[in-house]
């Protein structure tokens, strides 16, 4: 026997699927509106308080302590239902990160040891290493 769950906000019977987290307590719709509440303040960058709950609609109570939402319930709704997005958009900012900064994200230079930069100053030099390393070794005799 399956229990019929209902929408938190609008009551409307939920399809569950899979487990029963707080996400699978709001219809899609609700969750689309929540989500697009979100998403318009994010893009439009707005950090002010909200008048109304982005969760429930109800006003959001003078003195509690949250910007988006009414109380600890809307605010666990309104992780969840944000959750996926605010994961990709935490993806995409690196990505973006990346291309803008590409420098900050190289692997570290290989350092050549002391061999491979007196065989690499021997190459430039157009000479063999052996004789690289004695041209050297004479010129600090005479020093
Ligand atoms: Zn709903
Ligand atoms: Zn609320």
């Amino acid at each position: 026997m399956t229990k019929t769950r209902l929408c938190r906000l609008c009551g409307q019977p939920l399809e569950l699927r899979g487990s029963r987290t707080a996400r699978l307590t709001l219809c899609d719709d609700c969750r689309a509106r929540i989500l697009s509440r979100y998403t318009y303040r994010i893009e439009h960058h707005i950090t002010g308080k909200e008048t109304c709950c982005l969760v429930c609609g109800k006003p959001i109570p003078k003195g509690y302590n949250g910007y988006t939402t009414c109380s600890r319930a809307c605010r666990t709704l309104l992780n969840s239902v944000t959750a996926n997005y605010r994961k990709d958009r935490a993806a995409n900012r690196l990505r973006q990160d990346k291309q803008d900064h590409p420098e900050t994200y190289l692997p570290p230079k290989r350092v050549l040891s002391p061999l491979g930069r007196a065989e690499q100053e021997a190459r430039e030099h157009g000479i063999t290493y052996g004789l690289y390393m004695a041209l050297k070794g004479g010129m600090a005799h005479d020093l």
